[in-house]
């Protein structure tokens, strides 16, 4: 936990929250983690201990702590004024759980507290159950806008496979337009200065707003990945920073052959300062 939030605060220049209380119960039964917004609390199953196990605290807590960016410190208007009685819902849940998805296992693979090995193995889990266990068309954009319907519900959770894996995406496409100088971190950490806890961002207009702060190219993306639900390119996207994704066995392996363009990339991509 300690060298998570030790990466945590390196990977956000600094924490955005200056306490926060981790709750964990340790019961008969597993019930799952909730993020508040300067706490989170987890009520797990008890067992021995093991590395696994360990490990898989770890990748919880980092998902629930980075709610602290998304959506604490960047949110719509509608998430600002919950309506928790006849709840309403906002098209972005792919930023509040897709991307706080990808970036707790991110931030990790940057700081080695995760092997680039295991990084692989989680992005081929959620490449498999994205492709098994969900609608293929059903997009990230009308998974927000109807995970109160009994239909939505049943695709709500690949918002945290297929959503973090567009983030991913995301993260590689704004790495290349900006030629390895601003991914998906860095905009995001300007973003939650920008905003920050007291100052929602306009529904509608989120979209245009993210392409202006970066790059005309980016509407492509979310016309494509997130409003549509088009084929993922990620044998193409992984491509660019030497990694190779073969989709067959949909496996994720360091491409030994790639250029010292696609090498230089994949640095920055893994940049740890
Ligand atoms: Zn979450």
């Amino acid at each position: 936990m300690t060298n998570m939030l030790v990466a945590a605060d390196a990977f956000l220049n600094g924490l955005p929250v200056p306490r926060y209380t981790f709750l964990f119960f340790f019961e008969d039964v597993n019930a799952g983690a909730w993020e508040h917004s300067y706490s989170s609390e987890y009520i797990i199953k008890e067992q021995d201990w093991t590395e696994e196990f360990g490990k898989r605290m770890t990748d919880i807590a980092a998902h629930e702590f980075f709610h602290i960016v998304t959506p604490l410190n960047i949110h719509s208007e509608i998430i600002e004024k919950f309506n928790f009685v006849t709840p309403t819902p906002s098209e972005h849940l792919w930023l509040y759980e897709g991307t706080t998805e990808w970036a707790s296992h991110k931030m990790q693979i940057c700081y080695s507290i995760k092997t680039l090995d295991d990084y692989f193995k989680d992005l081929r889990r959620k490449v498999i159950t994205d492709e098994r266990f969900f609608d293929k068309t059903y997009s990230l954009s009308k998974i927000s806008l109807t995970s109160y319907t009994p239909e939505g519900h049943k695709q709500y959770s690949n918002i945290y496979n297929r959503g973090a894996l567009v983030a991913g995406l995301l993260d590689i496409r704004l790495l290349e337009l900006s030629q390895g100088k601003r991914g998906y971190r860095e905009v995001i950490n300007e973003l939650a200065k920008e905003y920050g806890p007291n100052k929602s961002f306009p529904e509608k207009e989120w979209f245009d707003i993210f392409v202006k702060r970066t790059y005309p190219e980016i509407a492509d993306f979310f016309n494509r990945y997130v409003k549509n639900a088009e084929p993922l390119p990620l044998k193409e996207y992984y491509e660019k920073i030497g990694i190779l994704f073969d989709e067959q066995t949909k496996t994720f392996s360091i491409n030994p052959q790639a250029t010292l363009e696609q090498i230089r990339l994949r640095e920055r991509w893994m940049r740890n300062n």
